[in-house]
């Protein structure tokens, strides 16, 4: 692809632009391609989202996650899932995009965000007995530590999560290992996730999804920003917050947050989650009111209310 920071862009040409473009096609539906087409539709640019698969951020609850596409439709978005960019022909006036399916769309703009790489190639890997993969990813253990022992690494050149917090705490503990310090247990906790769409994503632990699959017996507790007096106060009737507590102790599997905030409301689920604690003591604890932390005591009392009648009719 010819990126010229007008008309065909990557997230680094945005910065570029001269102007708010006035349709825009965004080819690939990741997190960094979800955040611009939000952030563009916003501005009133006409946005259309190509993406490969049949879905998009798989690894958030899926909710959460019609409820993403729901509001970015509200703004204008249109989807395409399921198809491919083919070709972009950049012309005076803007671009066409072709996908493989034979579909055309013209666009002021194509922004191109289809997965990132890691810079490895220059730097002769395999001198030092290493190897990456097809995407410039270097493997390593638990510890940060590649193929090659005494030599590190973090950030995303390792892959998943790819978050600048993510990187620089593996930084961290990898200087740990390295110098002989103690590796902290609490380095195995989830990262929390954070999607800067508009609203806002943000969720730490497990999702239903996955618990389902692994067999492990939960119970959902909601708790919706309209119910709440800082949700009304706002204005923020969309947002909504869910605990997935265990069946079994009572712990918190996982924390998913959709509206204004979800990603520093995020936090106290996961200090919750980080110190062992149980849905018991989002019941007990009292919240500043009005605020949007009072959700975590909404959805507590919706789970444990479940859990309750789960136990009356055993
Ligand atoms: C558009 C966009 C939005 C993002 N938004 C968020 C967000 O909201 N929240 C979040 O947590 N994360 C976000 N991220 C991810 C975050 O930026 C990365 O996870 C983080 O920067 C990774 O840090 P790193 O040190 O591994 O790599 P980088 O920050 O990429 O740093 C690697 C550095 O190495 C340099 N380098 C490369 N090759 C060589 C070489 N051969 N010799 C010397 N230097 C070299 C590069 O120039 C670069 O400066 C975003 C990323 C993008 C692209």
């Amino acid at each position: 692809m010819e990126f010229d920071d007008r008309t065909i862009i990557d997230s680094d040409g945005i910065v570029n632009l001269e102007r708010v473009p006035r349709s825009m096609v965004v080819a690939g539906a990741g997190v960094i391609g979800i955040e611009y087409a939000s952030m563009f539709a916003a501005l009133g640019t006409k946005v259309t989202v190509v993406e490969q698969r049949d879905r998009m951020l798989e690894f958030c609850d899926i909710e959460v996650v019609e409820a993403l596409k729901y509001h970015l439709r509200d703004l204008a978005v249109t989807f395409r899932f399921g198809e491919t960019v083919a070709s972009v022909e950049s012309r005076p006036e803007g671009a066409i995009a072709t996908l493989k399916s034979g579909k055309k769309i013209p666009a002021d703009t194509v922004m191109y965000s289809a997965g990132r790489q890691g810079m490895t190639e220059e730097l002769r890997l395999e001198a030092a007995g290493l190897a990456a993969d097809k995407r410039g990813r270097i493997e390593v253990d638990d510890y940060f530590r590649t193929a090659v022992p005494h030599i590190y690494a973090v950030g995303d050149v390792i892959g998943f999560p790819a978050l600048a917090a993510t990187s620089m705490e593996q930084g961290r503990l990898a200087a740990h290992h390295a110098c002989g310090e103690p590796f902290p247990a609490a380095a195995q906790a989830p990262p929390p996730i954070g999607i800067y769409s508009l609203p806002e994503i943000s969720f730490i632990g497990r999702t239903e999804d996955e618990l389902t699959a692994d067999n492990v017996p939960f119970e959902v507790g909601v708790s919706r920003y309209r119910e709440l007096a800082r949700g009304q106060i706002i204005g923020d009737s969309y947002g909504v917050l869910k605990l997935l507590v265990s069946l079994e102790d009572r712990t918190l599997l996982g924390v998913h947050v959709f509206g204004t905030g979800a990603t520093e409301l995020v936090h106290i689920g996961q200090a919750v989650m980080g110190c062992g604690g149980t849905v018991d003591y989002l019941v007990d604890a009292v919240f500043n009111y009005p605020t949007l932390a009072e959700s975590y005591k909404v959805a507590a009392l919706d789970a444990t209310n479940k859990m309750r009648e789960i136990a009356r009719f055993s």
